[in-house]
Order: C-alpha cells, then structure tokens, then sequence
C-alpha cells in the first residue's frame, strides 16, 4: 500500500463521497486512489473555484468538503477558499502536495511553507509528524471542520508520504475512531427560561434566523416552525438563511427588513452574528435586548451588549426554546390580542414592497431593467422554482436586486457571496450544489439526458452578474464534463456596478482613449453565450422578456449546461425598493 492508497482509504473511512481540486505533481496518485475507492474527484481550472465548491459541498452537507490541490502555487489558489469557508464558519479540508521532506529548504519544485501559509485562514493546519500518522492527522483536522464552530483545516502531504510504502494493518486500525458528528451540546437550561420569559414578556419580538441555524438544520423535525408558530414571533432569516421557514410565512418579515430591526424590543438571534450584515447592531433600538444562540461563546457579545447567552448547538436549543415554550404559561393578552406591532407595520410595507416591485416588474425598456429580466426568470421558472430549483446568487447589483425579487421556500437553497463578500464562488458554488442536490449516476450525456426526462431533478439556476462570472467562466468546462446540469444566467449590463453600451464605449475611447475609460467598464456585449458553447455547454444571447422567457424554457427541458447571456440596461440599477 502507498501514501496515496492510506490518504484515499482514510477519506473513505471518515465518509468523504467527493473531491473537489485540481491534480499535479505530486497528488495525481491522490486523486487516482481516491476514485479507486469510489470517491468521486471534480477536476477543476482553477484552484480557487474548486476551494468554493468545498466550502459550499460543506455547508450543505453537514461535513468537511474536502479539496486536493498540488504544492506551492496550488495551495496559494486555494486560499480564497479556505478563507470564505472561515468566515462564513463552513466546515472544509484543505489537502496541499507537497515537495519532499528530505528538500525542505533547498528550493525543491514548487517549494512553499504551505502549513504556515494556511494557518491563518484555518482551525487547524498540519503536516503529519511521520508518514505513518497521515490517518490520525486527517482525522484530527476532520474533527476541527466540525466540532465547535464550523472552519476550515489544512493537512500537508508531501510528495515522498505520497509514495511512501506503508503496512496495511496500521491504517486500517488508526483510520477507525468515530468522529462523533459535530456538536449536538444544548444551553443552560435557566438562561433558556430566561429566554421564554424575556420574549414572552416582549412588546416587539423578532427572531433573527441566520445561517448558522441553517447549517445547524434547525428546520429539521418541525423544530424551527413549532416554535415559530407556536410563539407567534415575527422572523427575519438572513439571506442564506432564507426558505428555513418559507419566505411567504406569515410571520416573515423579511419583505420589512429595516422597520422590523427598528421597531424590535426584543430580539433572539439564531446563528447569526452582529457583523456588518446586521450594521453592527448599529440599527437597533438603543434599549434593545438581545439574545443570542451560538455554538461559538466567544461571539457572543461581539460589537453589541446580550442580555442572555444561549452556548450550544442551534438545533438542540431551538428544540429547548420549543419545549419551554410548550411548559410556560401563555403568552400575555397584550401579545395575543393585538399581535407583535412589527407584523401590523411588516404587513403594511410588505404589500407596499410588492406594489412597488410589480410596477418594476412591468417596465418594458430595452435593454431590460434589472427587475424586468428578474421578472420574465420567475415567470419561466414558475412552474417548477418551489420544489426544484437550487438558487446561486452573486455579483454586486445582481445579488442584491435579486436578494428582494426571489422568495426561497426550502432551506439551504440560496448560496451566495456570504459574509466575506466573495465574488467569483458562482461557478463553484453551483457545481458544488448541483452535485449535492441531484447526484445524477448517469455514465454518459445520453444517460443523463434520459434520467432527467423521466425523474425531473434539482437543478441550479446560477444568476450572477457579468463580473462576477468572469472570474470563473472556465469552470462551465467543468461543469460540463461532470454532467452537472447548471442553467446559469449571466445579467450582462457590460460592467462591475455599471458599464456602457457599445456605442457610448465607443465614444469613450474615441474622445478619451483607452488609459482614461472607466475602472467599472467591461467590453460591451461580450459573447459569454459563445464561450460556453466552445466549451459544449448551450449558449443563449437574449436582449428581450421573450427571448429571455424562452431561452429559460428551453434550457430547462434539455439538462445539459446552458449559459443565458441577458443584456440589461448597462447604467446600473433604478433606485431599489427599500427594504
Ligand atoms: P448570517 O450571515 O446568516 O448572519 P453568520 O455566518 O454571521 O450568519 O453567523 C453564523 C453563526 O452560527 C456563527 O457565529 C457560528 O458560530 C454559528 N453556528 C454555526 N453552526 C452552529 C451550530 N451548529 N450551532 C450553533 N451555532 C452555530
Ligand atoms: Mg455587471
């Protein structure tokens, strides 16, 4: 047996079904070893996309992703990755070739301190002492990825552990420890009485659902929603954590974002922190009092007073939060005869939110408005957008825009530039989705043609920005020698914000050349329709609603890569619906 066969076997023997990454010197045997064991290797074309793809393979699946890329320059492309996963707190696995031990400092091909270089961005990053511990180092990082608060870990393989020969007996015994799961820890039980009983006594309470309840699947069993409707308490899920409970919920405020973290006296945090996202706390009212549930103690308190801690894991305490509510006494006639005054105003602003977004919606210039085109995507997804569709999300205005116009009625079905703002994890991001949600056992195109014909799947509709696509066009090779059928939407406004049409470009560099065009420009219609096809995926250029509607139909029946290449209004957005 090899390094390599131990590495494989160990991934096996702790659950891994797929590798993310790109093969080189010296861990094509990696690869190799791992298909032999039945764990399927995506090849990529970029590191950095293949990094994304885990860290997403993670949050979806409860467990590590793992990506495998080669020494020095590989695993400096795959930073990116494990940065996004660390603070998004997803769990992966960075795996790096390295050079030979015994050239450590001779400048050896590729030669880089990789441990070193990932240990920022990592819980934990290490070389395996011996050759003989590659098992009980793997399995400590594995233990890293999910215990405590979800992250990232690096292991070092250098190229002689990788040919090393090694004695089968060792490995199998050291590779079989449980790993236990991730944590499954509940909260002092006071300070969840303490909970009850502050909400319950609560003029304005809010439930913040965030994507830490997502991944903790706090919707599982009921759990989430029989607290929800049991309390009556108003939620607001962040935008990952959207469809936990569907976002056309009675008590969802999503549509009244601002007035809801205004007006709350009252607000338990589920999973979510007080970063940027929630402005710091910074939009709360000044006697707010918050309660927040985190598997992380440490967060706890972070840029915003708490008034109680709830420390465990959030599928356990959402269940203790249920059970308490259950025992208590009901809640005070002031909550039940008038209801959280949050609702009356969510309702009000909601309707009006809708009123505003279906006049956008009707806008028919061309180009299409941002809405116009979102507008015609939900009309021709309709059908099957429910129960099938899997959401990707990027770009700036794109992601933004969209964040608004498309509910989510199932959890874990948006993935999107998160809280490190990551543009460029599209690609991955969808590939990594597609292959969790629909793991097709097609063998051939034909196949897969057929299977999807018969037994309709999920599918990920990618809706990115032309930007943001840019970043990781290759990756569609990816995607379509991996027979993962992404319908992806590029919302083409020739720019990163903004950009010009062909003809005021034209201008442009006419009066001002080319040194002096604007930093936000892209080439106009660039043909990102073409370059999917030269890479066997179908391509689409759309410019109108019609053309829009029916390159979405047709893409959808054929399942097989598609790339929608929709020109929009290059000037950027009309002044968005307040939220
Ligand atoms: P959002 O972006 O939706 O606001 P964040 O990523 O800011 O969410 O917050 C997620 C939080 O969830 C993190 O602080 C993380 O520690 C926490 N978390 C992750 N998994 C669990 C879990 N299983 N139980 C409890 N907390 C968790
Ligand atoms: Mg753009």
């Amino acid at each position: 047996m090899k390094g390599a066969d131990v590495i494989a076997l160990t991934l096996k023997r702790l659950g891994v079904t797929v590798v993310f990454g790109i093969v080189g010197i010296p861990v094509v045997e990696v690869a190799d070893a791992c298909i032999a064991q039945g764990i399927r290797f995506i090849g990529f074309r970029n590191e950095q996309s293949a990094s994304y793809a885990a860290g997403a393979w993670g949050y979806l699946s409860g467990e590590p992703g793992v990506c495998l890329v080669v020494s020095g320059p590989g695993v400096l492309h795959a930073l990116p990755g494990l940065a996004n996963a660390q603070v998004n707190c997803w769990p992966m696995l960075l795996l790096g070739g390295s050079c030979d031990t015994y050239q450590t400092g001779w400048g050896a091909f590729q030669e880089l301190g990789q441990t070193e270089a990932c240990r920022p961005y990592t819980k934990y990053a290490a070389r395996p002492p011996t050759v003989d511990q590659i098992p009980q180092t793997l399995q400590t990082a594995f233990r890293h990825t999910i215990n405590g608060r979800p992250g990232p870990a690096y292991v070092d393989l250098p190229a002689d552990y990788i040919q090393a020969k090694l004695d089968p007996v060792s490995t199998v015994t050291t590779a079989e420890t449980a790993t236990g799961g991730g944590p499954n820890r509940a909260a002092d039980p006071v300070a969840i009485t303490q909970a009850i009983r502050k909400l319950r006594a609560a003029r304005n309470p809010l439930v913040i659902v965030g994507k830490g309840a997502a991944y903790a699947r706090v919707e599982t069993d009921g759990v989430l929603e029989g607290l929800i409707t049991r309390s009556g308490w108003p939620f607001l899920p962040t935008s990952m954590a959207k469809g936990l409970l569907p976002d056309d919920h009675p008590l969802c405020v999503g549509a009244a974002r601002s007035q809801a973290l205004a007006q709350a006296d009252v607000v338990l945090l589920l999973g979510a922190r007080v970063n940027w996202m929630l402005h710091f706390g910074q939009k709360f009212r000044s006697d707010v009092t918050l309660i927040q549930a985190d598997v992380a103690a440490e967060e706890i308190g972070q840029n915003h007073p708490v008034a109680i801690a709830l420390v465990g894991d959030l599928k356990a305490i959402v269940g203790q939060l249920n059970q308490a509510l259950r025992q208590s006494s009901p809640a005070s006639s002031s909550q039940l005869d008038n209801g959280p005054a949050t609702i009356t105003t969510a309702t009000t602003t909601t309707t009006s939110n809708h009123t505003k977004l279906a006049q956008r919606y009707r806008v028919n210039d061309i180009p299409m408005t941002y809405h116009r085109a979102f507008a015609e995507i939900k009309r021709a997804l309709e059908p099957v957008y429910r129960d099938q569709v899997v959401l990707v999300s990027e770009g700036a205005n794109t992601m933004d825009i969209a964040r608004t116009v498309f509910d989510l009625y199932q959890p874990r079905r948006r993935l999107d530039a998160g809280t490190f703002a990551t543009m460029g994890v599209g690609m991955g991001f969808s590939i990594a989705a597609q292959l969790f949600y629909n793991p097709s056992s097609a063998q051939t195109p034909g196949e897969l043609v057929k299977s999807a014909a018969t037994q309709p799947g999920n599918r990920v509709v990618a809706i990115v920005g032309d930007s943001a696509f840019g970043f990781s066009a290759p990756e569609i090779e990816t995607a379509v020698r991996a027979g993962l059928p992404l319908l992806v939407i590029v919302i083409n406004n020739n720019g990163i914000y903004h950009g010009l049409d062909p003809h005021a470009y034209q201008k442009e560099v006419a009066q001002k050349g080319l040194a002096l065009m604007p930093s936000t420009a892209l080439s106009p219609d660039t043909r990102y329709d073409l370059l999917a096809e030269a890479m066997g995926a179908r391509g689409y250029w759309v410019k109108t609603p019609d053309e829009l509607f029916e390159a979405i139909q047709e893409a959808w029946v054929q399942p097989q890569v598609a790339v929608i290449n929709c020109m929009i209004q290059p000037g950027g957005p009309q002044k968005l619906v307040s939220n």
